[in-house]
């Protein structure tokens, strides 16, 4: 890699990154993991930061901080989103890049994980800014990302656009023979760019499919039940799309600026229409009440969808709430305390790996397409991962119960399992 920070022995911090190792630790004393497996997987592979230098509107330069983590790709190439935030750091990297290894490895994807972004907040610049800073991320990270190596994807404030950019300034950079050939190097493209049907809605789609999963499970209908989203996004939008032609009612809604309320239910596609005509934000929606952020958690519901940031759910806000189901949309929402406290409560997790794993599985079917120069109609891309998502469900339940361990360890134990066996079957070089 062009330069590299080098990877701690062990990685135990504050925030996400304690965070999924504590969730990884936990599961890997389950099923007694080979330690040198263990070693091997609590380190991330290879860390690329870049600094790049762009030029803003008004003439000046601006240097910006970037990065990509390649946690593992024992089972195929690098696979994850990239993320504009302030909160991008090596740590967050390195965490989300983590759960991208879990995520595809449960949904049996040959795929390894990675994760990075930018450190800035995207709402500050021009659209021409962000196409200009996309542009030069993408030549500053060269040869370090490829459709064979490791393929990015959209993640938080990055989407179809963005991954048009990618595309296209890396192509720039490949001869003129090579170029065609380079298709599947990101996925999430807009679908007259290379992208697949399908792919705008998958992660929603399968947050909303775990859901109704659950509750076959349960014996529970969806109709009539009540539910929050925490983020208004890709994620949060879709999940919220099917789970209301379910006959689910949405009565709360959170996103970056604020938190609004009806307790009658709110319209998913008014409030989306809302979010055009005010620069992507959800405060003041007509016929909802404005709720202090800190109480949003506590709000009556059945089912809460955190779709937003990491750490969202924590011991300050866990003892309040009152859904019976936490379905994950975001990766890392819920803090290892919380989930403590959730799960003595009686509150089941649907864990990130498995609730927003429609995502990546969209991501696949895009790549496969591009790999093959196929082009799969919506019925077929939505009905394979309605498939896929289906298997994992049934195969994280059937752990559980067997294991006797909630949902997430379930999870991370066919996981790390599915790793541990190509270790163990292909030996260590040389
Ligand atoms: N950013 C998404 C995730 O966290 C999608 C990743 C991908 O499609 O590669 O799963």
């Amino acid at each position: 890699m062009a330069s590299t920070t080098s990877a701690p022995k062990k990685i135990l911090k504050q925030g996400m990154l304690d965070n999924v190792m504590r969730q990884f630790n936990n599961s890997a004393n389950i099923i007694d993991l080979n330690p040198n497996i263990r070693k091997i997987l609590e380190v991330t592979n290879n860390e690329l930061v870049v600094h790049f230098p762009v030029r803003m509107e008004n003439g000046e330069v601006e240097v910006f901080t970037g990065y990509r983590v390649q946690h593992n790709n024992a089972l195929g190439p690098y696979k994850g989103g990239l993320r504009y935030h302030p909160t991008v750091d090596i740590d967050a990297a390195r965490a989300l890049a983590m759960w991208m290894t879990w995520k595809t490895s449960l949904a049996g994807l040959p795929y390894g994980g990675a994760k990075g972004g930018i450190q800035l907040d995207p709402s500050k610049y021009s659209i021409a800014e962000l196409e200009r800073i996309t542009r030069r991320f993408t030549y500053a990270l060269g040869d370090n990302i490829g459709p064979e190596l490791d393929i990015p994807a959209p993640d938080v404030n990055t989407n179809a656009q963005t991954m048009a950019w990618i595309l296209d300034t890396y192509m720039s950079t490949k001869s003129p023979n090579e170029r065609s050939k380079n298709m599947h190097v990101v996925t999430g493209k807009p679908v007259g760019a290379g992208g697949s049907e399908g792919r705008d809605r998958a992660t929603g789609y399968g947050v909303f499919l775990n859901i109704k999963f659950w509750a076959e499970h349960k014996q529970l209908d969806l109709k009539g039940k009540t539910f929050i989203v925490q983020g208004f996004g890709n994620v949060g939008y879709w999940a919220a799309h099917f789970l209301e032609k379910e006959g689910a009612i949405l009565t709360a809604v959170q996103d970056a600026f604020g938190s609004v309320r009806n307790e009658e239910g709110i319209s998913v596609e008014k409030l989306l229409e809302y979010t055009k005509t005010n620069k992507g934000s959800i405060v003041g929606f007509p016929e909802t009440n404005p709720v202090d952020n800190n109480e949003f958690y506590g709000l009556d519901c059945d089912i809460c969808i955190p779709a937003a940031l990491g750490n969202q759910i924590t011991a300050a806000n866990a003892p309040k709430i009152k859904a019976s189901l936490i379905a994950e949309g975001a990766n890392g929402p819920t803090d290892v305390e919380a989930e403590e406290i959730l799960l003595q409560r009686k509150i089941d997790i649907i864990p990130d790996i498995l609730c927003n794993s429609g995502g990546v599985i969209g991501s696949y079917y895009e790549w496969l397409q591009n790999r093959n120069s196929e082009i799969w109609s919506l019925e077929e891309v939505m009905e394979k991962l309605k498939k896929k998502l289906k298997e994992s469900f049934s195969k994280v339940m059937e752990t559980s119960k067997n294991r006797k361990v909630d949902m997430r360890t379930a999870a991370f134990i066919i996981a790390i399992g599915r790793l541990e066996e190509a270790y163990v079957q292909r030996g260590i070089f040389p």
